[in-house]
Order: C-alpha cells, then structure tokens, then sequence
C-alpha cells in the first residue's frame, strides 16, 4: 500500500491513512510512504538556502512537530533527525556547495521522518508497526545521484527481508520509505521525483504480492480530465502498456518507470481513492483477459506544446535527412514527443518551454522551419486494431465541431493515437471525443 505527500500531508491525514491501513491488517500489508505533503520541495529550497548561507528548517521541523504532537507521537522519534539535518544543512551554507550526492542525503530526511511518524502513531492505536529506511530492507541502487536505477539483487534482498512476514498474527506492520536507496558505497540516493511508486511496485513484485495499491486522492484512472469533462468515469481496468502511454501525456497515474518491475512478474497495480476507500478504482493489469467494454480507454489533454514544420524538397528519394534533423534536435538538448513524416516533411512536437532560437537557425540550413506555438497533443488510449472506426468516431465529433486536426500519428505505439489541435480547443475536442467514444 503506497500512499504520496499529499494523502499523508498532516495529523488528520495521517489518521486517515491509518484507518485504511488497519481496515487491510488481515491481508499483511506492507506500507511505503513519501514524504509528507511538500515536505521534499521544503527540502530542496532549504538547501538553496544554506548555499546562500541561511540554516533554515522552520518549515519542515513545524510540520512533523506538529503533526507529532497533535498524533500524541513522542518528538523522539524524529528529533535525532531534525538534529542531523540541522547539522548537514550547517554544513552546506559553511563550504557553499551542495553536491548530487549531498542533496539525495538532504532530501532522504523527508520519507524518513513520514515513516516514524506512521509507525509510532499505528503502534499507538494498537496496530503494531516498525518503520523501515529503504537500505533497512535490501533496496540497492547504482549511484546516479537524484536519479537511480533500482540494482537487480534488490529482488532478492526483499524477498529475503521479508521472507517470514505475516507468518505470525501479531507481526508488526513495516512501514517503508519510498523514494531513497542506498548505492554500494553505502551513500544514501533518491530514485526520481514521484520514486515512491517505484519502491512500492519492486516490493510488490519482489514478493509476488496479490495487488500494489497506489492510494492517490483520485478515483483511479479517469477517462478524461474530470475537470474539463464532465461525463468522465473510472477506467476500472487498463494494462500496463494502456497505462504508461497514459502517463507520459500528462495524466495523473504512476510514472511509467515504477510500472516495469510489475510487468516483470504480472503483478497487478490498483490506484485506490483514498477518499472512497469502497471505490475499486482502476485496476492495471499485464493483458485483457476479457474484451473490456469500450475500444477506447481514456483521452488526456497535453497542452503548452510546439509544433514544428520542416519541409525540405531536398529530401525526395534522399537518404539520411532524418538523421540530420535528429542531430540537430539531439546537438540542441531537445526532446521530441511526436513525429509524423511525409516523403518531403516532418512534422513534430517539443515542450512549449523549449528555447528553440539555436535550433531554428541549424534546421534552416537544411530545410524550411515553421514554428507554431500554443498547441496541444490531445491523446487517445485505444485499441488500435479498431482504429478506423475509432478515427471515424473521432472525426465526425471533430467536424460537427469544425475543429480540423493539424497532425495525427498512429502505430508507433499498439495502444495510442495522437492528434495536434490549437490549445484553445482542448476542452471542446476533449467533450467532443468523451461524448463520441463513450456517451453515444
Ligand atoms: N517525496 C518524493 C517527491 O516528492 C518522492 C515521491 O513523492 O514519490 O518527489
Ligand atoms: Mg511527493
């Protein structure tokens, strides 16, 4: 059961999650928490500020203080912390520097504090729990500071770990932090912001768990922004391919990284409400096991994107003119999301907040650019072998809407298509295709 910052984000949180924790007791749960609320932000801009050569932790002592102390959690707990942090914090704003390394020791202290807490209040209501940092229980990682990759003899240090877990009835619930591992030199490293989902999923699959909950204050995986539709409903299940295209177009779901220890081993995921605890949520499963109800899954909004024209005569019956455009995105440091090729174009998309001048001036050399600004990629979840009458769908709503479609790509991926619309129009494109795929 992993639970984010903001459902352990203060005292009644806190409560909250522990009831949901103690209502699963019998299934031998094993929680892994972030940090809480914005305690990992407070963090970093701590450090800032030490670099600047200001020792300041009011922010994060005030809230775990209070949180203690309105929970009835002894300070002790997280005073040795508090205290280390002062030192390390001190040290920082003395030499002014902060390195990769000393900044994942600086942002650990956030999981660390949130699982004592969580421990000592579930021991308290009597629901005996012990708190465990991840290098407690076997999580190695390589020593790509602020970044990690999870080491494969993690597999197996878990499994070992927790080897006799549940076997008793009054085995203390462990309460892990997500986020953090150790590397082999014993440095303490952090695994990505949103990490925690990674730890929890290599727990899961490590121990071949029956789910992986992620509580998020969410009813699982929506298919459209609920905000924009309003007809939007729970996806009640999507696979795990479904559910990583989901993720990198902006929607609110696991990052696509802490879903490939679970595809190692077909260990299902279930992103859980915390605030409709009855509520099945979405399910994330390997395959289909039985056709589900729509061709289409969900349809996310990816806005502030660019669009790029490149049109160059030059190309027809060329060889190595993608290459040469690639280079130059690659020579610029600028991802491309996604492409669409003819014989004499190339259509694709960047970040809006991509500073494009270099890259202009070396395409130019080669081709004709046209930059056009203000877009959106707006993504449909699908069953692409029902793609034409999904598109028909798709392009009948769009016309009665007038909105034409600026580019499209489909195939790259088994499970996506993308079309580019103006960013004005997301919301009637949105309501448009949710009505079309699902309401009619
Ligand atoms: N606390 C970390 C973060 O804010 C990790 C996580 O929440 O998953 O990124
Ligand atoms: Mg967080």
């Amino acid at each position: 059961m992993k639970f984010g910052g903001s459902s352990v984000a203060d005292a009644q949180r806190i409560r909250h999650v522990a009831s949901i924790i103690t209502s699963f007791s019998n299934k031998k749960p094993i929680v892994v928490l972030s940090a809480m609320g914005d305690t990992t932000d407070d963090l970093l801009a701590a450090s800032e500020e030490a670099l600047n050569g200001n020792v300041n932790i009011d922010a994060v002592e005030k809230l775990h203080r209070e949180t203690a102390e309105t929970l009835g959690v002894s300070f002790s707990v997280i005073e040795p912390l508090l205290s280390e942090l002062r030192t390390l914090l001190t040290g920082v704003s003395m030499l002014r520097e902060l390195s990769p390394r000393s900044r994942d020791y600086l942002v650990s202290f956030g999981e660390r504090l949130s699982v004592r807490l969580m421990a000592e209040y579930l021991s308290s209501i009597n629901h005996p729990a012990v708190y465990y940092d991840a290098w407690d229980i076997g999580m190695r990682s390589d020593s790509n500071f602020m970044s990690a990759d999870l080491l494969p003899e993690t597999w197996d240090n878990i499994k070992n770990f927790f080897s006799d877990y549940g076997k008793k009835d009054d085995d203390p619930i462990p309460v892990v932090t997500g986020f953090i591992a150790k590397d082999e030199k014993g440095e303490i490293t952090t695994l990505g912001r949103g990490g925690s989902d990674l730890s929890a999923t290599i727990i899961g699959a490590a121990l071949n768990v029956e789910e992986v909950q992620t509580w998020k204050d969410v009813d699982g995986i929506m298919s459209a922004d609920p905000r924009i539709v309003k007809n939007a409903h729970t996806v009640p299940v999507i696979t795990y391919d479904e559910a990583a295209e989901l993720a990198y177009f902006g929607a609110q779901v696991l990052h696509p990284r802490s879903m490939q220890p679970c595809l190692k081993t077909g260990t299902p995921v279930r992103v859980k409400n915390s605030y409709n605890i009855d509520s099945p949520g979405t399910r994330i499963i390997p395959w289909y096991t039985e056709r589900p109800a729509h061709d289409v899954r969900a349809i996310t909004a990816k806005k502030n994107v660019t669009l790029i024209d490149i049109v160059s005569t030059r190309m027809v019956g060329q060889s190595g003119f993608l290459s040469r455009v690639f280079d130059v995105f690659e020579e610029c440091k600028i991802s491309v999301d996604v492409v669409a090729t003819s014989e004499v174009s190339i259509s694709l998309t960047v970040d809006g907040d991509a500073k494009l001048d270099k890259l202009k001036e070396l395409l130019e050399k080669v081709a004709s650019v046209n930059i056009k600004e203000k877009k959106a990629i707006i993504t449909v979840i699908c069953d692409i072998t029902k793609s034409s009458s999904i598109l028909a769908k798709a392009f009948n709503a769009l016309a009665e809407q007038k909105i034409n479609i600026q580019m499209l790509s489909q195939g790259a991926s088994k499970v996506n298509v993308s079309m580019i619309c103006n960013e004005n129009q997301v919301e009637t494109v949105l309501t448009s295709l949710h009505s079309a795929f699902f309401e009619k």
